[in-house]
């Protein structure tokens, strides 16, 4: 999470998206993704691109660079004392550099994504720990006004339940990063974000473990989002997301509050659209009050009516397109991809969230024969919807917004079902627009 925000903003300006963040973005990304564990792939169907690094030759030792940090470091409020302890356990870890340059080649699917992050194990371990911590949550959840079933469920996304923090040292990974030239100013911030929290005393360096882009514990916060969010809950002085569940718990509820959870109300829920409808309007961007998606015929997935009140705003997506299931989100949805701008991550934690109180199951199962897209396939969408005359933003394989409002309007051109979703049947429609020229 941490990368979660500061690097997700970043990252919006790189990859925007729609569905998917590239791997090293959310809290989540950070184990899940990035290291070790059989962990979750992220949701990618679009990630930055790679830059090429500089050439080395022009480049600080490792140990020179150290220097240069120790003096900023001390500058910025740093202790020598603290500096004493930390510098000299910095390393280089290729390893970092190695996953940080590392490019999914497929996209991920919903149907791919979803066996894997809302697998019957997961369900069934969240709803354990829900009744196990069940006396912690209730405290956290007078305080912050953020229900269990959430927390329970970023928990559980973000390292499995506690099982995999990622196993790198934090100090070390983010040293790694600022020093590579492919990021250095976010990830250097970073890293004087995690010594501000050495110097707080709040964990001790070999304590500070987290994933190979310096997310940390059990809730895979990045530095700046600790800074930010953290609370000691269990009133010992330290702030500890890796030992103390109730500061675990209290945390992901502060940090959610902040950004304005809205705890009298859910996260949305499956839909079904009418026929006819027009899937141009699915879209985060959209917002209108339930009373007019319901004028236009939006209705529960499940059967009966909404139950959302009227003047609630509330966005549909169709996160696998028109052939899959459509959702109808409200406001903690977009709490959600705060954390995470992952579309199939918040769906994920908000499924997985109610199927822990035995909410609904899937109505509609998203295609589970759909073929993840190459960049290649991706490429060339864009290059077609170019010579095509819209603009799909950069050629680079991703399919940011850009991208998609440049597949949305293609389709609404060739009287399509305007879902924006980039799919092979998208690519052979535009080949096929192309050779008529
Ligand atoms: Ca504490």
């Amino acid at each position: 999470m941490l990368f979660k925000q500061k690097m997700n903003r970043f990252l919006s300006l790189v990859a925007l998206g729609v569905l998917g963040v590239f791997p090293v973005s959310g809290c989540s990304s950070s184990a899940e993704t990035a290291t070790v564990g059989g962990a979750i792939p992220s949701p990618v169907i679009s990630s930055p691109p790679v830059e090429q690094a500089t050439a080395s030759t022009d480049m600080l030792s490792f140990e020179a660079w150290r220097e240069g940090l120790r003096r900023e470091a001390l500058q910025r409020g740093i202790s020598a004392q603290t500096l004493n302890k930390v510098m000299p356990t910095l390393q280089y870890l290729p390893r970092v550099v190695e996953l940080d340059r590392k490019q999914p080649e497929f996209s991920q699917t919903f149907a791919g994504y979803f066996s894997r992050a809302v697998s019957e194990r997961r369900i069934s371990d969240g709803k354990a720990m829900l009744a196990k911590h069940r006396q912690t949550l209730e405290r956290v959840v007078q305080q912050y006004g953020v229900q269990p079933r959430f927390l329970v469920a970023f928990w559980g996304m973000e390292t499995s339940y506690g099982a995999n923090f990622g196993g790198f040292s934090v100090l070390s990974a983010l040293a790694t990063l600022a020093y590579d030239q492919r990021r250095p100013e976010f990830f250097r911030k970073e890293l004087f974000a995690a010594l501000a929290i050495l110097e707080a005393g709040d964990i001790s360096p070999s304590q500070m473990v987290g994933s190979w882009a310096g997310a940390m514990g059990n809730l895979q916060f990045m530095p700046s989002t600790f800074r930010a969010h953290a609370v000691d809950q269990d009133g010992d002085g330290k702030r500890d997301i890796w030992g103390s569940l109730p500061d675990t718990f209290a945390s992901a509820a502060k940090y959610l509050s902040d950004e304005g959870w809205n705890a009298s109300q859910g996260w949305g829920q499956e839909v079904r659209l009418p026929s006819g409808f027009d899937y141009s309007l699915a879209d985060l961007s959209i917002q209108k009050p339930v009373a007019e998606w319901k004028r236009l015929g939006v209705l529960p997935a499940a059967g009966g009516a909404l139950s959302i009140s009227d003047q609630t705003l509330a966005s549909v997506i169709v996160p696998a397109g028109a052939q899959g299931p459509a959702f109808l989100v409200l406001k903690n949805f977009r709490v959600i991809m705060i954390w995470n701008r992952s579309i199939l991550y918040a769906l994920a934690v908000s499924y997985l969230a109610d199927q822990f109180i035995d909410g609904p199951r899937l109505v509609v199962s998203p295609p589970a024969n759909e073929m993840p897209l190459r960049r290649a396939d991706v490429e060339e969408m864009q290059t077609l919807l170019q010579q095509l005359g819209f603009d799909p933003g950069t050629i680079d394989g991703m399919a940011g917004s850009k991208t998609r409002n440049a597949i949305k309007a293609f389709q609404q051109r060739a009287g399509l079902i305007a879902d924006a979703y980039p799919s092979l049947s998208v690519l052979k429609s535009l080949r096929k627009a192309a050779r008529k020229g």
